[in-house]
Parts: structure tokens; C-alpha cells; sequence
């Protein structure tokens, strides 16, 4: 059996008939820069995440960004950042023109701990950026309770989270903003690049507003920096439809995660993705935990199974960010799971028998591998 890291073609399958008449449509209407089906397609976005803005813009990068200038980060300020993340999380405060102060993971949640974010908080501190990585609703309760007691804007780094839940709320809704991309495997994905920013504070989204369209609050008068960070009208004609799949695919993804889990428990070498009452897991990724976990891979790969590794490289060591003065040992965590982590595939529609295969090759090799050490 061959089973792909990740596949999309049998979801696009299934969507085919409505995306072209979508397309169609935005054609027939010519509407191509912030048409019609932007402002559609932010009104439900903002009412799933139970917000009363939203603005689409570009890329989860921008949406973080530009987050962040609205929120008045900038220049002489330092924004909190989990060690263990995508490298956009960081860039986002170096391109707003301030710097990305790293924190090491919690090692049960892999989120930003709070308390290694309250050691890093110095007086030039201005934002922290919790990341919901792989799925997984960060601890928004400690962290937003720490920004309020050092007086600091909060920017939810939900571009892997969509529809995942925390305490009751939706992710994106309890920070300042919420950041989210629609990068064509997330959750919640286009046919090309695109993000959403969502927030409760209607400043903010206007400023957004304006910055991904030239700085211009009126046409022709631009008071703000002058990017162009717009959401596509094809992009968001496409998730408006795919939006309507979500709540069903991310029950997939919970569900694969759950054959995943029974099928390893017997397993104690191989550590599984923890799961919270606090929050719902959407499993954008399926992370384990392994003692051998390159040779493991190989082993996936001659098998048919695709894996991917979410992050090899922790933040601190990439060579962007070697003028930061990071050393390696600093985040003992971060770096740990850097060296175990693999990601098994994870798609909506995966099977019950695509799972037990992948989670066979996985307990086969592990048991293999221990008999060998020992
Ligand atoms: C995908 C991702 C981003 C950036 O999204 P783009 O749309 O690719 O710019 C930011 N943070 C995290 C954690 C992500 O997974």
C-alpha cells in the first residue's frame, strides 16, 4: 500500500464542479482585486471564529504581520515567540521591524511555555506570539493573563488551527488578533496563498484594512505604509466553499488521529500527540515522537508511506537568524523534539486502512529497531 504524506487531489475531486463554477463566476463578474467574494468570504470566516472583523490578506505572514504594525509593534520592540514554530511566526515581528525573542516549549503541549515567555518578557517587550502548533490550542488562559499583568497585545498564530476550539471559544478570538493562512495543505486551504486576519477591535481591522491595500483608507490618499497584502477574489470564491467542509474534515482529522492513537498506544518507545480538555486537537499534523527518527523514516519511505519532519531546524539555529546570537542548548525542549519529531501522514478522508498500515510500518520498525539496540 502507498500512502502520501498528504493529498489533496481526491478533496479537489470531490469540490470539482462547485470551484469551476465559482471561477466562473468571479470571471462573469471581472471583480478580480478585493471583489465581491472577499467581503462574503470575511463575514463567514468571522463568524465561524465568532469575531466581528475579519480581513483577508495574502499569506499567513502578512496576516501576522500586519497584525502586529496594527497593534502599533515596531521599531525597539521585542514580540515573544515560541523557539519551536514555523519560521513565519518570527519573521512576521522582524519584517513589522522589531525583534523576535524566543521562548522555549512546554514538552506535553510542544506550545509556548509560560513561564519560559515570562522570563523571556524584558522592558522592551510589546507582543507575544502563542503559536496553536500542529493543531493543538495553546495555553491561552496563562498567556493572555501574563500579557494583561505586563500590559501586552496578543497575536494568536492560528495559520495551523482553524476551527480548533480553547475553553469554548474558537482560536484567533481571544488574542488582540488572530492570524490565519490558507496555504493551500492547512486546514482550511486554497488553491494558492492567501490569510485572514480576525479581531474584536475595529481600529485594528481597519488599519489592515487599509495597509494590505497601497496604506489607503480613501482611495488615492495613503496614510498608511503602502504594501499590497490583498486576499485574491479567486482565492476566497474557492474558500467560501470549502469553508463549508471544514467543521466535516477537521471530524476526519480527530478521527484519523484517534485510529492513530489506538493502533500505537501498545507502543510505550513511540510518544503520541497529547490531547487537552482544554481544547480540541484539529490535527493539521500527526506528530510523534520516536528515539531513531531519521531511520524511521527511511524505513516509512521504502514502506509507501510519506513523513515529514515539523521543524528539524528550531528557530534559534537557522542561519537568518544567526545574528539574533542564539546558541545551540538554549532550548533544550524545542531542540529535543527537533530530534525526534515525525509527522505520519495526516489528510481529511485518510482511511481506517491507510492509518492501520502507516501505524503497522511505524510499530514494526520501532519494535525491530529496540530488539536491535538491545
Ligand atoms: C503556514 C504557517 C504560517 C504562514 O503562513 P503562510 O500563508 O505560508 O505565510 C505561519 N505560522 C505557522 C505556524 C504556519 O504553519
Amino acid at each position: 500500500m502507498d500512502v502520501p504524506f498528504v493529498d489533496l487531489r481526491t478533496q479537489h475531486r470531490m469540490l470539482h464542479d462547485d470551484v469551476q463554477q465559482a471561477i466562473s463566476e468571479v470571471c462573469a463578474r471581472a471583480d478580480f482585486a478585493l471583489g465581491q467574494d472577499v467581503g462574503l468570504f470575511e463575514e463567514e470566516f468571522a463568524a465561524l471564529c465568532g469575531t466581528e472583523y475579519a480581513v483577508g490578506v495574502d499569506s499567513g505572514l502578512s496576516a501576522l504581520e500586519l497584525s502586529l504594525r496594527a497593534l502599533g509593534v515596531g521599531p525597539g520592540d521585542e514580540v515573544i515567540v515560541p523557539a519551536h514554530t514555523f519560521i513565519a511566526t518570527a519573521a512576521a515581528a522582524t519584517f513589522a521591524g522589531a525583534r523576535p525573542v524566543l521562548a522555549d516549549v512546554d514538552p506535553l503541549t510542544y506550545n509556548l511555555d509560560v513561564d519560559q515567555a515570562k522570563r523571556a518578557i524584558t522592558p522592551k517587550t510589546r507582543a507575544i506570539i502563542p503559536v496553536h502548533l500542529y493543531g493543538l490550542p495553546a495555553d491561552m488562559t496563562g498567556l493572555m493573563e501574563l500579557a494583561s499583568a505586563h500590559g501586552l497585545v496578543v497575536v494568536e498564530d492560528a495559520c495551523q488551527a482553524h476551527g480548533a476550539t480553547y475553553r469554548g471559544r474558537r482560536v484567533g478570538s481571544i488574542g488582540h488578533t488572530g492570524a490565519f493562512s490558507f496555504y493551500p495543505t492547512k486546514n482550511l486551504g486554497g488553491c494558492g496563498d492567501g490569510g485572514m486576519v480576525v479581531t474584536g477591535d475595529a481600529d485594528v481591522a481597519e488599519d489592515i484594512r487599509a495597509m494590505r491595500n497601497c496604506g489607503q483608507r480613501k482611495k488615492g490618499y495613503h496614510e498608511l505604509p503602502p504594501f499590497n497584502h490583498r486576499l485574491d477574489t479567486f482565492q476566497a470564491a474557492i474558500l467560501r466553499i470549502k469553508l463549508r467542509h471544514l467543521e466535516a474534515w477537521n471530524a476526519s482529522r480527530r478521527q484519523a488521529a484517534a485510529w492513530y492513537g489506538e493502533a500505537l498506544a501498545g507502543c510505550p518507545e513511540i510518544i503520541t500527540p497529547h490531547e487537552s480538555d482544554d481544547g480540541t486537537h484539529v490535527y493539521h499534523l500527526y506528530v510523534i515522537r520516536v528515539p531513531d527518527r531519521d531511520a524511521l523514516r527511511a524505513y516509512l519511505h521504502d514502506h509507501g508511506v510519506g513523513s515529514a519532519i515539523h521543524y528539524p531546524i528550531p528557530i534559534h539555529l537557522q542561519p537568518f537568524y544567526a545574528d539574533l546570537g542564539y546558541q545551540p542548548g538554549q532550548f533544550p525542549v524545542t531542540e529535543r523534539l527537533c530530534d525526534e519529531i515525525v509527522s505520519l501522514p495526516m489528510f481529511p478522508g485518510i482511511t481506517a486502512d491507510q492509518v492501520a498500515y502507516v501505524a503497522d510500518q511505524v510499530v514494526a520498525f520501532v519494535k525491530g529497531a529496540v530488539t536491535v539496540a538491545v
